[in-house]
């Protein structure tokens, strides 16, 4: 087995102290002092933090009353070959559809592969906005573009978004009673666009989380 890869790409925002986007109504993350250096001779500090914050894959529990945790999904959920469907240059709300997610995958050259064992990622250029007014004016994934991606048998789908629709979630309802996990504020998704990688997002195991914070890194072959 080859462990060569052409770069690593970092796909997570930082998860900073009183100073992260949000979803509105959420709270900010917090970090206290639990010990120093001058104090004791070492650091470490306490955070406390909602599971669905900065860059993190929403579980099956999350929308399924008695789902799967973040803990008990297979690891082939998290890690698998990635595929960037590229919908950056889209109006905002823009709808994507089926055909639009089966355009852009045949235009990936990958449309015969694309199922088991694949992570597809979604570049609409919302976590670049994180800090304006029209975050939240990403595009949605379609509930019949999301029962397609199911139909594949993919394991995950990510976006650099907030998430991949607005209320009532129609994509997350589609995917995640289906073990489809979602993975939400991407970032550096551009620099993955045309590229064969391996998509490595494991998250922390939170014992019965319903999320989990990842720093999901792309291995560009
Ligand atoms: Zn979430």
């Amino acid at each position: 087995m080859s462990l060569s890869f052409k770069k690593i790409v970092d796909l997570a925002v930082p998860m900073t102290h009183m100073n992260t986007p949000v979803y509105p109504g959420y709270p900010q993350p917090l970090r206290t002092t639990f010990s120093t250096v001058r104090d004791n001779g070492y650091e470490s500090y306490v955070w406390t933090f909602v599971e669905h914050v900065s860059t993190h894959v929403d579980a099956p529990v999350h929308m399924v009353a008695g789902g799967a945790t973040v803990d008990k999904m297979p690891l082939s959920h998290y890690i698998g070959n990635g595929v960037v469907l590229d919908f950056s240059k889209k109006a905002k709300r823009f709808q994507i559809k089926k055909a639009d997610v089966e355009k852009a995958i045949s235009s990936t050259g990958h449309s015969k592969e694309i199922g088991k064992g694949w992570i597809v990622l979604f570049h609409v250029n919302y976590t670049a906005k994180n800090t304006a007014a029209d975050w939240l004016e990403h595009p949605d994934i379609t509930k019949e573009a999301a029962e397609y991606l199911v139909s594949l048998g993919i394991e995950a789908v990510g976006i650099d978004a907030p998430g991949p629709d607005h209320p009532p979630f129609e994509a997350h309802k589609a995917f995640l009673p289906k073990q489809v996990v979602i993975f939400e504020n991407l970032n550096n998704l551009d620099q993955l666009v045309g590229e064969d990688f391996l998509f490595v997002g494991t998250p922390i195991a939170l014992a019965g989380g319903t999320a989990g914070i990842t720093r999901p890194v792309a291995l560009v072959r």
